[in-house]
């Protein structure tokens, strides 16, 4: 799987001292950022201005996703897996949060975005010796509110991959 590392896109350094050290990790999430699909904008210039809104308006220490996926398929790097991000409140210390760019109550989930999904939570379900079923929308751990995140699209592309 080939996944860009964060020094592809990233334009500043994230602050050590503002995150804390990952625990042993239990639980998957899955986001969207439930940004406008049709923005006029790259996938590396709406990366820069996420972080931005995360580290400049939130005061946090790096972007709070740890991948972060475009609609083709493309997968970046985030904040580091070796610290605890921000995007589930209350449920970060052990929580590996990805998140697609763009709106998934609007945006179908394209092929290579299925392809590329499957392919990156499988990964990383081997990699910290979980199961499928430890991969959680947003949503699940709060409202459960139909349209809330990941988006209506993309939750119910969760549940199917956590049906195989
Ligand atoms: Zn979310």
């Amino acid at each position: 799987m080939k996944i860009l590392s964060s020094e592809t896109w990233k334009n500043y350094l994230p602050v050590e001292e503002n995150m804390l050290r990952m625990k042993q990790v239990q639980k998957i999430t899955l986001h969207h950022t439930n940004s406008n699909p049709f923005y006029p904008y790259s996938i590396k210039e709406r990366l820069i201005s996420l972080a931005e809104f995360h580290t400049q308006d939130r005061g946090w220490g790096d972007i709070g996703y740890h991948y972060l996926v475009s609609g083709k398929g493309e997968i970046f790097e985030g904040r580091s897996k070796f610290f605890q991000g921000a995007h589930v409140e209350s449920f970060n210390d052990a929580n590996i949060g990805v998140a697609v760019i763009g709106d998934f109550n609007i945006e179908k989930v394209s092929n290579q975005l299925k392809v590329s999904l499957t392919i990156l939570l499988t990964e990383l379900i081997a990699e910290y010796k979980l199961e499928r079923t430890d991969v959680l929308g947003h949503r699940e751990y709060l409202d459960k509110l139909p349209g809330s995140c990941p988006g209506d699209f993309l939750f119910k592309f969760l549940k199917g991959f956590r049906d195989e």
